[in-house]
């Protein structure tokens, strides 16, 4: 074996070890003495694909080089072998080489890559690249020079190509990639729909913050508001000069520091004492959101409790007096209602 051999051989063996994470077709050059060369190679993205056991044949250089133009048939026919076409990278698109090739009679196309770089690329056509009726390879540019001078048909050389696999490590770890990326999928999605959750709870908490603060309030006097109010049904604490009270509609009255937990952290929002809801009444002041006592008029708890005494009253047959918390019946109390006028 002489040194040049060697040197294709070593070249072939290290191209083929850094090229097999992303490379895996091979092109097997046979000498006249017997002696396997393998060298790595790509098929193009165009023309027909290898036969699955490879094509066998032997190799002219093409006339011109770059095979951009029309280049010179195989030297001779042969019955046995395919004639391949060692072609230069450069000077026109990859499938007009190809397509050269073809016209000339070649059954395939060997490119190989030039400017000093072995790098393995996959060949692109260009526009015509649907005329293109043989298989075609690429190769790096060490791999060419090999061709041309070492393995030339007239030096008795057979040359096989063979089909480009799915290199070693798209085969061994795209199956792991994948699942990683389907569990970083599920793990996004999980936590979009958790984000999502969270705003929704976010928004309905404040809908019904709003609904709450929605509610009038007031301030309790002693003398004024005793006779009406006196505990807190929550706390069961007395109120106390400037308690501030909630008022429902259904006419209980609390601490509003008592009653706003209370209606934010269950789900239906209802009185505890009667369970009216507040939501219906609520949605209808809702414009007038964080209404005070100093804002809201005498007559407007009237109007309330007139719209309320007959649910009222159904809550009282339901539920019995509650003489802790008494309904805010100013239209059947008009003394208190004078008394709560503003000054
Ligand atoms: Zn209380
Ligand atoms: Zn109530």
């Amino acid at each position: 074996m002489s040194v040049l051999m060697v040197k294709y051989y070593l070249a072939s063996t290290v191209a083929l070890i850094l090229l097999l994470h992303k490379v895996n077709g091979e092109l097997y050059a046979t000498t006249a003495t017997n002696v396997t060369f393998v060298f790595p190679s790509l098929e193009a993205k165009f023309g027909p694909r290898l036969p699955m056991n490879g094509l066998r044949g032997i190799i002219n250089t093409a006339n011109p080089i770059d095979a951009c133009s029309t280049i010179r048939p195989p030297p001779y026919n042969s019955s046995k072998l395919n004639w391949f076409v060692v072609i230069r990278r450069g000077g026109c698109d990859f499938s007009v080489k190809v397509y050269t090739a073809q016209q000339a009679g070649y059954a395939a196309a060997i490119v190989y890559n030039n400017g000093g770089s072995n790098e393995i690329t996959r060949m692109e056509g260009g526009p015509d690249f649907a005329v293109v009726q043989i298989p075609s390879i690429f190769v790096g540019e060490e791999t060419g020079f090999a061709l041309r001078e070492s393995f030339f048909y007239a030096t008795g050389a057979t040359i096989v190509l063979a089909r480009t696999f799915p290199s070693l490590w798209t085969f061994y770890c795209l199956p792991f990639v994948m699942i990683g990326v389907i569990c970083i999928l599920m793990l996004l999605g999980l936590a979009i729909s958790g984000l999502h959750m969270m705003v929704q709870k976010h928004r309905d908490r404040n809908r019904l913050r709003r609904r709450v603060d929605s509610l009038p309030t007031k301030k309790f006097k002693k003398g004024r508001d005793d006779q009406i109010y006196d505990v807190c049904a929550v706390c069961l604490e007395d109120y106390e000069d400037n308690d501030k009270l909630r008022l429902l509609p259904c006419n209980h009255a609390f601490h509003a520091r008592c009653i706003d937990p209370w209606i934010l952290g269950q789900d239906k929002s209802t009185c505890p004492l009667c369970k009216q809801p507040i939501n219906k009444k609520a949605e209808q002041t809702d414009c007038e959101c964080n209404r005070t006592e100093e804002e809201t008029e005498p007559n407007q708890y009237a109007a309330s409790a007139i719209t309320n005494h007959e649910g009222a009253e159904a809550a009282l047959g339901a539920t019995g007096t509650s003489e802790s918390t008494p309904l805010m019946l100013y239209n059947l109390q008009p003394e208190l209602t004078l008394s709560d006028s503003p000054k």
